[in-house]
């Protein structure tokens, strides 16, 4: 009782510290604790002279912002404690799904036989595209597949509710205030009407997800209307894709990765591109081709990096820079993964050799524990964010290693168990 009513007390005192700052009954709404956000009216002008020097009119302005609302429920927002939502959704599938549960087998089929179809209908066009940016039109297809299904799932969002929402609410605010700025461009240039800027809760529209950001820096005319239609004109849309791979630096010709088999005894702290090597030295180590076939010497000298998403239970990966370029699509190994898969599918192949196994990850919490312990360690030094990436296991393998444990470079109950009791005998 003591400590709930310090509690209460320390919250209000909390709050009414920062209130005194701003002031006045109608911005007690903004006056969260530790939440130092300008008030909504003096956030827009500051919006306004930003909007101003990058050439939009006071008219848009004025017209594109009228009466447009926050939306306090969308994801990856920052809200004051009274405001948040029981549980907040971080909108990333990727980090929540285990990998077998991301690249579902009848999904990835299901897409891959609707590509098929897609590609008979564009041939022409896809053709053009691949030779023109020299990207695969299974990559570019596969892309389209699992951003929008092929334009069969609709984005409903007004783009400008949910780019304001998280410029003035969001965790990336500052990224979002500049697509929300360029997204006002977008509709004062005429490119959509504002009844057709429909996107996602973090603004990405059209057939392929392009966020406005990268409308202004990838998007093409291709199907020579005048018009850089990447909401409805499929080859606008493709091309603009391939056009976005070309500028993060895909290289023609060369694959996005392939399945491996790992030799027994493969030291899993290998795994991550900061261990790129060429493949003839994973070779040298032991590594091939799953179902047994081999790798073609042509490909000796390109770079490569291993991933594995289940540490050394599941099925594993030999990862190009073209990978990292699909990445850039989506900063997540699982979506790339799916991408990559997605478009060996279209061409009929993309059979995996191994199975996923691990049907669910150990707790946010628990992994947030691990790195914090493994960063005291001095093993881990990238983000303490519960998730768990090529760094989280690499670091995992290291202690795995150095306590003369099997290495798996798995986050397991029984490892985090191991490090506290380590810890406290130490
Ligand atoms: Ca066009």
């Amino acid at each position: 009782m003591v400590v709930q009513k310090f509690g209460i007390l320390y919250s209000v005192l909390k709050r009414s510290g920062a209130c005194v700052v701003w002031g006045g009954v109608a911005l007690a709404l903004m006056c969260a604790p530790a939440l130092a956000r300008a008030s909504f009216s003096e956030w827009r002008a500051g919006l306004w002279v930003d909007a101003e020097a990058m050439g939009i009119t006071r008219v848009t302005f004025d017209r594109e912002l009228k009466g447009v609302t926050l939306n306090r429920s969308a994801p990856d927002l920052v809200l004051s404690a009274g405001k948040k939502k029981k549980r907040q959704d971080t909108g990333q599938a990727e980090f929540v799904k285990t990998p077998g549960q991301y690249l579902k087998k009848s999904q990835l089929s299901f897409l891959a036989k609707r590509g098929r179809q897609i590609e008979a209908k564009y041939r022409q066009e896809l053709l053009e595209i691949e030779r023109e940016y020299g990207v695969p039109r299974s990559i570019i297809l596969a892309i389209y597949g699992r951003e929008t299904a092929f334009g069969s799932y609709k984005v409903k969002r007004d783009t400008i509710r949910a780019l304001l929402t998280q410029a003035y609410l969001g965790r990336r605010a500052e990224f979002f205030r500049n697509e929300l700025l360029l997204a006002l461009k977008i509709l004062q240039e005429g490119h959509i009407t504002r009844r057709k800027m429909r996107s996602s809760w973090a603004g990405a529209m059209g057939l392929t997800q392009f966020i406005p950001s990268d409308f202004y820096k990838h998007a093409v005319d291709f199907d020579g209307d005048g018009k850089r239609d990447i909401w409805s004109s499929v080859p606008d849309a493709l091309a603009s894709a391939a056009k976005q791979f070309v500028n993060n630096g895909w290289e023609r010709d060369k694959r996005w990765g392939d399945e491996v088999r790992l030799p027994s005894g493969f030291d899993c702290t290998l795994e991550g591109p900061h261990h790129m090597r060429p493949i003839k030295e994973w070779r040298a180590l032991g590594l091939n081709l799953s179902f047994g076939k081999k790798f073609d010497s042509v490909r000796d000298d390109e770079p490569a990096y291993v991933l594995l998403p289940e540490g050394t239970f599941g099925p594993v990966f030999l990862l190009s820079n073209n990978f990292l370029v699909i990445k850039k699509y989506n900063f997540a190994d699982l979506y790339a993964l799916f991408v990559g898969n997605l478009s060996d599918r279209i061409q009929g192949k993309g059979k995996i050799e191994k199975s996923w196994v691990k049907a669910k990850f150990v707790r946010t919490w628990q992994i947030v524990e691990m790195q914090e312990r493994l960063a005291k360690l001095g093993l881990y030094s990238d983000k303490i964010d519960g998730k768990v990436g090529a760094f989280t296991r690499n670091a995992i393998g290291k202690y795995q290693n150095s306590n003369g444990l099997t290495a798996d470079c798995w986050p397991s109950d029984g490892l985090l168990k191991h490090m506290r009791k380590t810890a406290s005998t130490e």
